[in-house]
């Protein structure tokens, strides 16, 4: 079996869960399970809808009635679909009433509020799947054995769902049935509703995959795959062809927004592939993300950078080799909430670096007691998600390019991580080195 995951972009609307059904029939007999998330920006909506009730004690829940309604409508749904989803439609106004009423909006209620989105999107694909010829059933992820912590609005599924969601899934798969599960929503032990963070719908799906030990999960986006870089720094930024869960774990966390770096932990943990692939573009061959990579491939996969950084380069004022500095300055950094990105360290000094978003100055005044400090503002940190074991080679390439375009590197970081080498210059010429490594690692054909 396989697991096949759209984004609420990829079931958006009528055309687009159309569309969707031509994919999966083109995979049928892969035996697929679909896990889907609202549709379009469902989820916002209804976070929307909750903040009016609870600020405003407005209820209104018209522009998700319509957007579903006219769904069935354009799909040409049996009319007994409008009746299946009215009650849950009703049951969100009730609730909406509920808030407006008591002016009370507690995260265990926002998540059953927005695991309306999730219930409807499953219900009305499934409906259109069956009306074209496949056997789909729509099921809500708690009915399927995702059980979670009470974690309300990013909870954790618990580790019986190893055995739970298989339990379920497997016989009806080999029944020939097509689940269509609702991603993102779970339940806790109490049976309250709750849900696994912005995103998540890609965490269900590869949940799902690696306890039921398919063949690959698949999550359909509305991208060609990872890209090699930002396509809005780097207009020839291309697809990756493979990268480690590693690395894909670091490029979600850099900015690269493709997958949460959560959602890989389950298919890192058993291997299962997971294939990231674009709905509006099928037949490009998207991004393989595996544990190994299986064939010699660039020493390096993708690049990022991230604007706006603050430099911090702190210098002991005590003696060489006092114990304890290190533990100092950072139980600092932790006392203001400060939380960092890149340490360097020699003997006497650390080098670190933040989001410029943070007011340094009562830090100053502290670290001021046991060194000297100096804040440089207006850096990027440029990343490069590679194979470290190629470390020479590529830090040999980058720096040349960087000695070339006149660029000062201010600090290195090759940490525990063995996929990324990153390192400052200047917010200015940021942009410009990203184009210049790019053109060296993916455009150059040696
Ligand atoms: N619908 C949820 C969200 O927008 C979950 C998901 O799309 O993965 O965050
Ligand atoms: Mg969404």
């Amino acid at each position: 079996m396989i697991v096949m995951k759209f984004g609420g972009s990829s079931v958006a609307n009528a055309e687009r869960i159309r569309h969707v059904a031509g994919i999966v029939k083109t995979q049928l007999e892969r035996k697929p399970v679909l896990v889907l998330s609202a549709m379009g920006d469902t989820t916002d909506y209804l976070l929307e809808a909750a903040n009016d009730a609870y600020k405003q004690g407005g209820v209104s829940v018209s522009r998700i009635e319509e957007l579903h309604l006219t769904a069935v409508k354009d799909l040409n749904l049996p009319d007994q679909v409008r009746k299946d989803i009215e009650p849950l439609i009703e049951e969100l106004r009730s609730l909406l009433s509920g808030i407006s009423l008591i002016r009370e909006l507690t995260p265990r209620t926002r998540d059953y509020l927005v695991s309306f989105g999730e219930r409807l999107s499953v219900r009305i694909a499934a409906a259109y799947f069956s009306t074209v010829g496949i056997n789909a059933r729509a099921f809500d992820a708690w009915d399927l054995g995702f059980v979670s912590d009470s974690g309300y609005t990013a909870a954790e599924l618990v580790k019986e769902c190893w055995e739970l969601i298989p339990e379920k899934i497997l016989p009806l798969v080999e029944n020939g049935v097509l689940p269509v599960v609702t991603g993102f929503i779970a339940k806790d032990a109490n049976n309250n509703i709750t849900t696994l963070g912005r995103g998540g719908s890609d965490l269900s799906a590869t949940m799902i995959a690696a306890a039921c030990k398919a063949e690959e999960a698949q999550v359909w986006k509305d991208v060609d795959g990872i890209l090699t870089a930002d396509p809005r720094l780097v207009p020839r930024a291309k697809p990756v062809e493979m990268v480690t869960y590693e690395a894909a774990a670091e490029l979600a966390y850099f900015g690269a927004q493709v997958l949460h770096p959560r959602a890989m932990q389950p298919c890192m943990k058993t291997g299962t592939p997971v294939l990231v692939k674009n709905s509006y573009n099928p037949a490009a061959p998207g991004t393989r993300i595996v544990s190994v990579l299986e064939k010699k491939i660039s020493p390096i996969q993708a690049l990022t950078s991230r604007k706006n950084v603050t430099l911090v380069d702190i210098v002991s004022t005590r003696m060489l080799g006092q114990y304890g500095f290190l533990a100092e300055v950072f139980s600092c950094f932790a006392k203001h909430g400060l939380s960092v990105d890149m340490v360097a360290t020699s003997e006497v000094s650390v080098s670190l670096t933040l989001d410029a978003v943070y007011d340094l100055t009562a830090l100053q005044k502290d670290l001021s007691r046991i060194a000297s400090v100096e804040i440089k503002t207006g850096k990027a940190i440029v990343t490069i998600i590679g194979n470290v074991r190629r470390s020479s080679e590529i830090l040999a390439r980058a720096f040349r390019i960087c000695e070339l375009l006149g660029v000062t590197v201010q600090m290195v970081s090759q940490g525990a991580s063995k996929v990324n080498i990153s390192f400052i210059v200047d917010d200015s010429e940021a942009a410009e080195v990203l184009k210049a490594l790019h053109g060296d690692f993916f455009e150059i054909k040696v």
